[in-house]
């Protein structure tokens, strides 16, 4: 393709499961992955390995891979090192088609993908294909961001000089995804960093393991060169490793925010042999609140706060834990929520139930603590227990506790599951109050039909991703670049304007003109990233 042919970004459109005939081609995919299950990927020999299963039926295995070490780890980073100096230098029109080729690639087998996903973290239909739409939308919009950083420069010009502003690469980084996101969010840091012209070690979470290694053979079949996205497999070991070595350069990190201080603390310590400080992009958990107010539409509200709350049970970084209702309506609201979120049913993601398992043991057993806690610090309205099938995955009841005060553990920690706590506000200047009093700032929503109050939220609300009567979850790549104030991140904003600058450093180039000659103005044109 011509990049000249480019057209505008727009969003991948959602499948419709609606239509039966979409329905039987996530069916065939399914039947398809199913065949490739428990293949090994890149274990070398005498090398250790791990299994990642389907947190449905934990005794399938999705796949088996290499446990890689901090050596492996070391010999990652050097030769991410080593493919820099070439890759740095690859002309950014290159770096952008490889995007837009593997983004072609993705679309052309849109469902095996999902499958992939449906089978190694427990994602329905409509979530898997969400995940993969957002990974095409990734590719698609850095690859356009990147020309555009391309031809960007400073926009004012000194008399008698020329004056440039070109957006270089850092050179070797981290790439450490969380599962949740384990295809749109590994893609998306991965493809910002290389198309910026960086090297990439990239170390997927042990729980999505498989669907990271399909999209490193992925960028391998659209043309991307050795060394210049290495992956390494494995858990807090050998990311400590990659986070320490004197060579990395950046650390694009998505997860909760234990790691994520413990790395923004690794990563501050220089080490021996070090030449540049080490930059955090750092996008964290949240304690994400819905605002309900007196005056908004009940059933609207209910409608928004259980999709916000139950979609993929709860394991989105945006989803809302706390809803916080104003007393006029707190009962009402608490008796439609209440019918609504028993109605949810759970059961394989595979068959397409709303809400599948929770993703490995720890988390059943958090959520399921957390649950205990609740019951001591609020009131059970609905679910409250684990449910048990036949192939033992790690389900939990969607489930609701009301009457949580506003400082309650409940209240304050993210939990990452699907529980919800409702917390009651006087009025509005409570409830506003209450929504910003956590450490966390990601997103947020209300619901009110009074434009004062809306107006209000738009400037008080203290959240990275503010939605205003509508859910809090589904960022649109484009339309809402992502990422969260306070212990949320560092509001890197994936998907926006801004995101690729981070894996870039602006270096400013003046020449004194009186010598030289004037056209070489002209002659200096899409100077390479
Ligand atoms: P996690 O923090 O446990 O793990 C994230 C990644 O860090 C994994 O790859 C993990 O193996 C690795 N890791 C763990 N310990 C490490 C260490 N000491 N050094 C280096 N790497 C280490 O998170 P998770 O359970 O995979 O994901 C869920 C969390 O991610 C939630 O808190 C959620 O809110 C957050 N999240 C945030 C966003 C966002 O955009 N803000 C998006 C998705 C998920």
């Amino acid at each position: 393709m011509k990049l000249t042919d480019l057209k505008p970004f727009t969003n991948e459109p959602f499948k419709d499961f609606t239509d039966p005939a979409t329905t039987q081609s996530m069916l065939q995919a399914l039947a398809e992955v199913r065949s490739q299950l428990g293949r090994t990927y890149n274990v070398y020999e005498g090398q250790n390995t791990f299994l990642s299963t389907n947190p449905a039926n934990p005794s399938e295995v999705i796949g088996i891979h290499g446990a890689s070490t901090e050596a492996d780890a070391q010999t990652a980073v050097s030769t991410a090192q080593t493919a820099s100096l070439t890759w740095s230098k690859t002309p950014v029109a290159n770096r952008v088609q490889l995007l837009l080729r593997t983004a072609q690639l993705i679309r052309d087998r849109h469902f095996y993908f999902c499958a992939w996903l449906t089978l190694e973290v427990g994602k329905n239909y409509a979530e898997a294909d969400a995940d993969v739409g957002e990974c095409i939308d990734f590719l698609e919009f850095y690859a356009r961001q990147a020309l555009h950083l391309d031809a960007a420069t400073t926009p004012i010009q000194f008399p008698g000089e020329r004056n440039l502003l070109r957006y270089v690469p850092l050179g070797p980084g981290a790439v450490i995804p969380p599962w949740n996101f384990p295809f749109a969010i590994m893609a998306g840091m991965t493809t910002a960093a290389i198309v910026t012209g960086n090297t990439v070690v990239l170390k997927p979470s042990p729980d999505a393991p498989t669907i990271a290694a399909k999209f490193v053979e992925l960028l391998t079949e659209a043309g991307l060169p050795p060394g210049v996205v290495n992956l390494v497999q494995g858990g807090p070991e050998v990311g400590r490793a990659i986070v320490e070595h004197p060579q990395i350069r950046f650390i694009a990190f998505t997860g909760s925010k234990k790691v994520g201080l413990e790395i923004h603390e690794r990563a501050a310590k220089v080490q021996p042999g070090q030449r540049f400080i080490k930059r955090t992009i750092l996008e964290l958990g949240g304690k994400d609140g819905i605002i309900v107010a007196a005056d908004a539409d009940i059933d609207s509200a209910v409608e928004g706060v259980a999709a916000s709350a139950f979609g993929f049970n709860g394991q989105k970084c945006s989803a809302c834990s706390r809803v916080i209702v104003e007393e006029p309506i707190y009962e009402a609201f608490l008796t439609k929520l209440t019918a609504r979120v028993a109605a949810i049913q759970s059961g394989p993601p595979a068959d397409n139930f709303y809400a599948g398992p929770v993703i490995n043991p720890a988390a059943h057993k958090r959520v399921l603590d957390y649950i205990a806690l609740g019951q001591t610090e609020g009131r059970l309205l609905t679910g409250g227990k684990a449910i048990d099938t036949k192939e033992h995955g790690y389900y939990i009841a969607p489930t609701v506790i009301a009457d949580v005060a506003p400082t309650a553990r409940l209240a304050q920690e993210e939990v990452f599951g699907p529980l919800l706590a409702v917390i009651r506000a006087k009025d509005f200047d409570d409830a506003l109050t209450i929504a910003n009093d956590t450490e966390y700032g990601l997103t947020g929503a209300i619901y009110s039909n009074s434009r004062t109050q809306l107006d209000r939220a738009r400037n008080e609300f203290h959240v990275g991703n503010l939605y205003l009567n509508r859910k809090c979850t589904g960022a649109m790549v484009g339309a809402h670049p992502f990422g969260g104030f306070n212990l949320s991140g560092t509001d890197s904003k994936a998907g926006g304007p801004d995101y690729l600058t981070l894996f870039t450093q602006a270096k400013s180039v003046a020449e004194k003109i009186s010598v030289a000659s004037p056209q070489a103005e002209e002659q200096e044109q899409g100077l390479g990233l």
